[in-house]
C-alpha cells in the first residue's frame, strides 16, 4: 500500500460497527502499519529495561541491541542492587503475594510502612496505596467528584485524569494558560458544590512544567481544591527530588498530590497524599482500593528506593547531565523541543506519517523512541519523545544524536535542510 495513501481516516470511521467488526477493522489498520514497517508498538525487549535493550524488531526473529529512550525509570532504580535486594528480601519473607484487598485481609506491613514513607516524602502524614498510578488519579476523582461537582483540568492531564472525571462535569483549558483557567473559575462561581483543578506537575509529553504559583493563586481566590499528579517529577525534580510541589515550595499548598512508583521510583503502584480526612474516605469509600488485592510485597524495593532519592543524589545529577547533553545537543541540530524542563524531551515533528517514519528510521538505526501521536497529542502536534536515564551514557546519547542527523537529512524535521 502506498504511504502516501494512508488511510487513518478509513479507521477513524468506525462509529456504527459492533465490537468485533471494529476489532476487524483495527487489525486490518494495523496489517496496514505493519506493511509500511510503522508498527513499532509493543516490541518485545529480551534483556531488562536499561538504557540498551535487545529488542526483537518487527519480522526479526534474533534481537538487536538499541540505544533506549522509552523508559519512565529515569534514576535507572529498577536496576539499582541495593533495591532489587529489598525486593527479594520482600519475597522472601512476605511471597509473592498480598492474598486480599486491603480491607479484608490484604494490608500488611509492609503497605503501612509504604503509605506512611510516601505521606513523610511529601512532609504530610497520610496516603493511600493504589495498584498503579493510572488508578490512583482515576479512582480518587471518581471517588470524590459527582454530578453536582466540577472538575478544571489542564487540557494536557494524563488520560487517567480524565477517566476519573467520566461522572462529573469537566471544563479544560489551554495548557497551561492561566487567563483561560482564571476565566473558567469565574464562569463556574457558585455554581457547582465541589470545585477541583487538576494539573499535572510535569507533563508527559511536553516535559514542561505547571505553573503552580499562579494556579495555586487562582484556586485560592476562586474557592477550588487542587489536585497535582506529579509522576514524571518525583525523583527528578527539586533539590531533593520531591518534585513540583518542591520546586515551587509548595507542600502545604496542594490538596491532593498523586503519583506513581513506576518512574523514577522503579516499581509498579501508586498513591495519594491528602489530608487525613480525605485519604480514610478513600480507605473507606474508593472502590478500585476497597475491592482490589493489595500490591504484591516487591514493594518492598520502594521503600528502598524513597531512601536512595535522599542518599544517593548523585543519579539525579547524573541524569540532569544526561538530559543538559542531549537537549542542547538536539537544539544544536535545529530541532525544536518546545519548553521541556525535566527528564521528557519531545522532538516536534508535526504529522503523524513523518513521525511514523521518523520511528521507523530511528529503530533501522539501533535507536528506540516512541512516536507519539494522536490522541496523546493534537493532529499537527506529532513528536517523538525521548526519555532519557541517569544510566545512559554520553556515548549512547552521542549516538542518539547522531541518528536523529542522519533522520533529520531524510524527512527535514528541523526545517533546516537544503532540500
Ligand atoms: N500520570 C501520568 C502523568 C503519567 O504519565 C502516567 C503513566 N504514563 C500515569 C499517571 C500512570 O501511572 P502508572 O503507569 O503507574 O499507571
Amino acid at each position: 500500500i502506498p504511504y502516501e495513501k494512508a488511510s487513518f481516516k478509513d479507521f477513524e470511521n468506525i462509529e456504527g460497527l459492533d465490537a468485533y467488526a471494529t476489532a476487524e477493522e483495527f487489525t486490518k489498520y494495523l496489517d496496514f502499519l505493519k506493511v509500511n514497517g510503522h508498527l513499532n508498538y509493543r516490541i518485545e525487549s529480551l534483556s531488562p529495561c536499561g538504557p540498551e535493550m535487545d529488542l526483537l524488531l518487527p519480522g526479526d526473529d534474533v534481537p538487536t541491541r538499541c540505544v533506549c529512550l522509552v523508559s519512565n525509570d529515569y534514576l535507572s532504580f529498577s536496576q539499582h542492587p541495593q533495591i532489587k535486594a529489598a525486593v527479594i528480601d520482600g519475597v522472601q519473607r512476605f511471597g509473592t503475594g498480598s492474598g486480599a484487598s486491603p480491607a479484608i485481609g490484604g494490608h500488611f506491613v509492609y503497605h503501612q510502612q509504604l503509605e506512611e514513607k510516601i505521606a513523610a516524602f511529601y512532609r504530610k502524614s497520610n496516603a493511600i496505596l493504589y495498584t498503579t498510578g493510572y488508578t490512583a488519579n482515576s479512582a480518587t476523582l471518581q471517588c470524590l467528584l459527582h454530578k453536582e461537582d466540577l472538575a478544571i483540568l489542564d487540557m494536557a492531564v494524563h488520560a487517567s485524569v480524565y477517566e476519573g472525571c467520566l461522572t462529573t462535569n469537566v471544563k479544560t483549558f489551554l495548557h497551561n494558560n492561566m487567563q483561560m483557567l482564571e476565566q473558567v473559575l469565574k464562569n463556574a462561581q457558585d455554581k457547582y458544590r465541589t470545585k477541583m483543578v487538576i494539573i499535572d506537575g510535569v507533563y508527559s509529553q511536553d516535559g514542561d512544567i505547571a505553573e503552580l504559583n499562579e494556579i495555586i493563586n487562582l484556586t485560592h481566590k476562586y474557592g477550588a481544591y487542587l489536585v497535582i499528579d506529579d509522576a514524571h517529577g518525583i525523583g527528578v525534580i527539586g533539590d531533593t527530588g520531591r518534585g513540583v510541589i518542591e520546586m515551587y515550595n509548595a507542600f502545604d499548598k496542594v490538596d491532593i498530590i498523586t503519583g506513581t512508583f513506576s518512574k523514577a521510583l522503579g516499581n509498579i503502584g501508586g498513591y495519594v497524599v491528602a489530608s487525613s480526612e480525605i485519604v480514610t474516605y478513600l480507605k473507606f469509600q474508593s472502590k478500585q482500593h476497597l475491592f482490589s488485592t493489595t500490591a504484591t510485597p516487591a514493594v518492598m524495593g520502594i521503600l528502598k528506593a524513597i531512601d536512595l532519592v535522599d542518599n544517593e543524589p548523585e543519579w539525579r545529577l547524573k541524569l540532569w547531565d544526561n538530559i543538559q547533553f542531549i537537549k542542547a545537543g538536539l537544539i544544536e541540530l535545529g530541532f525544536d523541543v518546545g519548553t521541556t524542563a525535566s527528564a521528557v524531551i519531545p522532538v516536534k515533528v508535526g504529522d503523524i506519517p513523518k513521525t511514523l517514519e521518523a520511528g521507523r528510521l530511528l529503530l533501522n538505526l539501533g535507536v528506540y523512541a516512541n512516536p507519539i501521536m494522536y490522541p496523546a497529542v493534537s493532529k499537527k502536534n506529532s513528536r517523538i519523545r525521548l526519555n532519557i536515564m541517569a544510566g545512559h551514557t554520553k556515548e549512547q546519547l552521542t549516538k542518539v544524536l547522531e541518528a536523529f542527523k542522519i533522520v533529520d537529512q531524510q524527512l527535514n524535521i528541523s526545517g533546516k535542510q537544503t532540500v
